[in-house]
């Protein structure tokens, strides 16, 4: 059978950008959030108690509206991806940002009062059949509320960020906007802008003109070094200020709050890591030979090797399918399941055709109880594990599905669990179906490159930002300071081993500037090596996992991630045992792949 490779959306609501069905809803939508609004601030607590069927009525309806705003929100976010000039499509997702907003206002409002109950008084309600479930996300929605100041001070702060901490955000991006990168081929100097230089930069094939491409790029951030000093400097300054005020003394409490997790899980994935780097070296001294250089430098880390010609495989959107399908199947019948009535029922859009926006997504669709995937798919083995990745996004949604909404908001950390793992699956399958040797051992470099991503790069971003927020708490933190941190944070994360590092990464990486969240990087290295160790485990369980499997991801947003880890792995996520399991699956790949290229140098 063949599948078709773009998505249906007329199922969702009929008409495209212009859907009488979506406008409808947003208008019902709105009267319902007045609706709500109105009855959070009538709620009572006091008369409310002991059984609560208030609460249990605005449980309810946020429940209703955190779905049909969900829904609404993955059709027009889907179809203005699917054809970037669509101003109706971008025009409605304005409506439905504005409808977020709307209920996290009123939100803000319940989570006070749920404060307003005496700590006795909460545990018993806790206790209560019809919270019991969601007992662990409203315990935190009210610890979270504990720390807020008075309403009024809230609105001041949220008002303030505004021009304060956004503004820097945005700042940033109009900073990148003026980055021009020159770089010289055939004779000719041509400028790029950030993005086009960074995709030529990694796209380049010769060592040594990645090495003058870095320069340059190196220096087109230099000289503007002064300006972006400033915005990270404001927007470290305001959130510590922020913290400050919240009686937050310890910049890393928010990120490991955020992530449910714990500093000694943090500690105990670094340490071990870092005990394991001398294999990452080896990996890169080989691939330092391959390519023909003493040493790697900073860009060679993530550039391809090619040890000979080899024609990659091929894949149609069908044979992909057939593939996904196939290798999902010895791991978890209902896995392939899912995925089979993705591809039969085009909840897909994967066609290769111009005006679509770059990127892959997975994105919920809460009351049709089915997911949509946004990617380009061309044919290549990455598309094919790209495109398993997703899937395996569109699983986590699967097995959520049926538990309310509060037990369906996972933290970033354990976001990637069901998605790595299902692309682990695939890119394995995909190592194994190469046409030749030289194909095989290009594919297996990108896998261990990724690890290797993780371990080092990744750890230096951490590494870097700790630094900077320790001094940044006594002062403004110049910009020369900032590449000597950097440089620092990079020579100790990659053992000294590259001959050439990126002292500028501070500016280039949008990350450190990211307003959303603090720490924006060893949740990427955490989700990693987490779904790395249940993969680990999931080979060695020969085919008996898919209960377990499925049970953990159902807890992922019920529990903190040590309890979580605990209870269906049974492993002390403190302890290194977990995290050296995950790291060995890294080193099996680079023995392999030592093996292979032995007789190429
Ligand atoms: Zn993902």
């Amino acid at each position: 059978m063949r599948y078709k490779n773009t998505w249906d959306m007329e199922s969702v609501f009929a008409g495209g950008s212009n859907s009488p069905a979506f406008h409808e809803k947003v208008s019902n939508l709105q009267e319902e959030l007045k609706e709500f609004d109105e009855c959070i601030h009538q709620w009572n607590t006091k008369e409310d108690a002991p059984d609560y069927k208030g609460l249990t009525t605005i449980l309810s309806k946020r429940e209703t509206l955190e779905k049909g705003i969900g829904e609404s929100r993955t059709f027009v976010s889907g179809l203005a991806s699917a054809d970037v000039n669509d101003t109706i499509a971008r025009t409605n997702l304005n409506v439905v940002t504005q409808l977020y907003t709307k209920l996290s206002n009123s939100l803000i409002v319940f989570k006070k009062k749920l404060t307003d109950i005496r700590d006795e008084d909460f545990k018993h309600l806790l206790e209560q059949e019809a919270f019991k479930q969601s007992a662990f996300p409203l315990n935190e929605m009210r610890e979270q509320a504990k720390k807020l100041l008075s309403t009024e001070e809230e609105e001041l702060l949220n008002n303030l960020s505004m021009d304060g901490f956004q503004g820097w955000g945005n700042m940033y991006d109009e900073l990148v906007a003026t980055i021009e990168v020159p770089f010289e081929e055939e004779g000719e100097m041509n400028s790029y802008s950030a993005g086009q230089a960074e995709n030529k930069m990694n796209a380049e094939k010769d060592p040594e003109k990645r090495s003058e491409m870095l320069e340059s790029w190196e220096n087109a951030w230099a000289e503007k070094a002064d300006l972006f000093a400033s915005t990270l400097n404001h927007l470290a300054g305001f959130r510590l200020s922020d913290y400050k005020a919240h009686g937050i003394m310890d910049y890393m409490e928010p990120p490991l709050e955020y992530n449910r997790m714990e500093s000694d899980t943090l500690n105990a994935m670094w340490d071990t890591i870092s005990a394991n780097k001398g294999k990452i070296v080896d990996y890169f001294e080989r691939k330092a030979k391959l390519l023909d250089l003493k040493k790697l430098n900073w860009l060679d880390v993530t550039a391809a090797v090619n040890v000979g010609d080899f024609e990659e495989k091929d894949y149609t959107f069908t044979e992909a399918a057939d593939f996904i399908m196939e290798n999902f199947e010895s791991f978890s019948p209902k896995m392939a399941q899912l995925a089979k009535q993705a591809f039969e029922e085009q909840w897909i859009e994967a066609e290769d055709r111009p005006g679509k926006r770059p990127g892959g997504y997975c994105a919920n669709l809460p009351e049709s109880k089915e997911s949509r995937i946004f990617m380009t798919f061309s044919g290549s083995s990455d598309n094919v594990s790209t495109l398993a990745h997703e899937l395996g996004h569109a699983f986590h949604s699967s097995v959520l599905r049926d538990l309310p909404t509060l037990n369906q908001n996972y933290a970033m950390n354990v976001a990637e669990t069901a998605s790595t793992f299902a692309e682990l699956v695939v890119s394995d399958a995909t190592i194994e179906n190469a046409n030749s040797e030289a194909e095989k051992i290009s594919l297996l470099d990108e896998k261990i490159s990724r690890s290797a991503t993780m371990m080092m790069n990744i750890h230096a971003r951490y590494l870097f930002e700790r630094s900077f927020h320790e001094e940044r708490q006594n002062g403004i933190v110049t910009a020369k300071q900032l590449s000597e941190l950097m440089l620092v944070a990079q020579k100790e994360a990659y053992e000294d081993a590259l001959e050439t590092y990126h002292p500028m990464f501070w500016a280039a990486k949008l990350h450190f500037y990211n307003t959303g969240v603090p720490f924006y990087n060893f949740p990427y290295t955490f989700g990693y090596f987490f779904s790395l160790g249940i993969y680990a485990r999931a080979l060695e369980a020969n085919g008996s996992f898919e209960e377990d499997y499925i049970a953990l991801l159902r807890d992922t947003a019920s529990m903190s991630t040590e309890d979580l880890a605990q209870k269906h792995l049974q492993v002390d996520l403190r302890k290194s045992d977990f995290w050296q399991e995950a790291i060995d699956r890294t080193h099996e790949d680079i023995d392999e792949f030592l093996e292979l290229t032995e007789k190429y140098i």
